[in-house]
């Protein structure tokens, strides 16, 4: 995680701490590369907290963090798990253009909850986050995630998951969420793996390519073994498309 402890929003479920952030620190990114190099790692996801204190979001770090990462460890894989840039589409732009391999930018909830959940956040914002970034390259590996559990109907569910669809979202998380403290959001209640697995099913037929669906699934969780399997269920589509054509 870049760009400091401290978040400038306040969601109702979330355990980072709010307040006002440090500053940058710009020798980070070539921490984050060496290591990520010393690490060898394979695959590795970036993210931050939200910095609406900053005019760029902090966009500039998370490009600079991709290019120092990609220098040092040019096979190592790249997610970018981003804050919405207040919905300044400059600001994506900036990410984007540093190619990341997945980017990546949750949901977290249903349109009704947002106000009780995430009163710095909004909905449609969210969406066009991932609109965006699959209309200005077509090419890159979009996902999103949706915690369970926060008051949201099964209707209202299916109708995030549509939406998801809609912006041409690849990837898909869905985990339950888990009160982090007494002073959080009330968990509504705790949905039966049956249902994470019929979301799944639900999920898969409306065109997610790939979908990571159970009780303690996070938006991290398995990110190389998603990527992967996206990758291969990608290639195997475009196989049978140009087999039937
Ligand atoms: S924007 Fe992200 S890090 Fe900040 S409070 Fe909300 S969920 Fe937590």
């Amino acid at each position: 995680m870049i760009l400091g402890g401290f978040c400038t929003q306040a969601c109702t479920y979330c355990n980072v701490e709010h307040g006002r952030p440090n500053p940058i620190d710009l020798a980070e990114p070539g921490r984050v590369a060496e290591a990520v190099r010393a690490l060898e790692l394979d695959y590795v996801v970036v993210t931050s907290v939200n910095r609406d204190d900053l005019a760029d979001g902090g966009a500039r770090e998370f490009a600079k963090t991709i290019t120092a990462t990609r220098s040092l460890s040019p096979h190592c894989q790249i997610e970018t798990l981003i804050p919405d840039f207040a919905g300044k589409s400059e600001s994506l732009n900036i990410v984007l253009e540093a190619q990341p391999d997945v980017l990546n930018h949750n949901l977290e909830t249903v349109s009704r909850l947002y106000p009780y959940t995430r009163p710095g956040g909004n909905y449609v914002r969210a969406l066009k986050v991932l609109e965006h970034a699959s209309q200005h390259k077509p090419k890159l590996t979009t996902k999103s995630g949706l915690m369970v559990g926060l008051g949201e109907s099964w209707d209202e569910l299916l109708d995030a998951l549509q939406d998801l669809r809609r912006v041409e979202c690849d990837i898909l998380t869905v985990g339950q969420y888990l009160r982090p403290s007494m002073a959080h959001l009330q968990v509504s209640r705790y949905y039966h793996p049956n249902e994470f697995e019929a979301l799944k099913s639900i999920a898969l037929e409306m065109g997610f390519g790939h979908v990571e669906s159970g009780p303690l699934v996070r938006s991290s969780y398995h990110a190389h073994e998603q990527s992967n399997a996206f990758a291969t269920a990608t290639s195997v589509t475009e196989r049978q498309d140009s087999h039937d054509s």
